[in-house]
């Protein structure tokens, strides 16, 4: 079962993120960065914040991020999610991408095993019409 419904609204790409979710239709997670300051950025926009310019590119990610951040969700904001809470709503980092974040779910592990830093790897799941969600889950063991 998939950690969220799949009978969510899908996301609607635009000009800016269509190469997000093009990718992520092979899972894989790219982001965007900057053609001129090389600095990337999410979600992705039409100008980069740091030096104006107007050039992008894209590079994926390494499968694995950490935890910075999450929250406990336990009132479902949609009627398809009532039965999924609580569920986490989690920002994981990239050190390596000048620790640009991405709002996601951490799919594997009951709130109270979350804690800050911690390493996540990808866990893409379908979310419906050949799109699929990078989620994560934690990384248990040695590394
Ligand atoms: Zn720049």
């Amino acid at each position: 079962m998939n950690y969220l419904s799949t009978n969510m609204p899908a996301p609607v790409p635009d000009i800016d993120d269509a190469p997000f979710w093009e990718a992520a239709a092979r899972q894989r997670l790219v982001f965007q960065r900057c053609g001129s300051c090389k600095t990337h950025r999410h979600p992705p926009s039409p100008m980069c914040p740091i030096c104006q310019s107007t050039r992008s590119e894209w590079t994926e990610a390494p499968p694995r991020g950490q935890l910075f951040s999450y929250t406990v969700t336990h009132v479902a904001p949609h009627p398809e999610l009532r039965d999924r809470t609580p569920y986490v709503v989690a920002l994981v980092c990239f050190p390596t991408l000048d620790n640009v974040r991405i709002v996601t779910n951490i799919v594997d592990a009951a709130p109270e095993d979350l804690k800050i830093g911690v390493e996540v790897e990808l866990a893409w799941e379908p979310i419906g019409a050949e799109m699929w969600a990078p989620r994560f889950k934690i990384v248990r063991g040695p590394r």
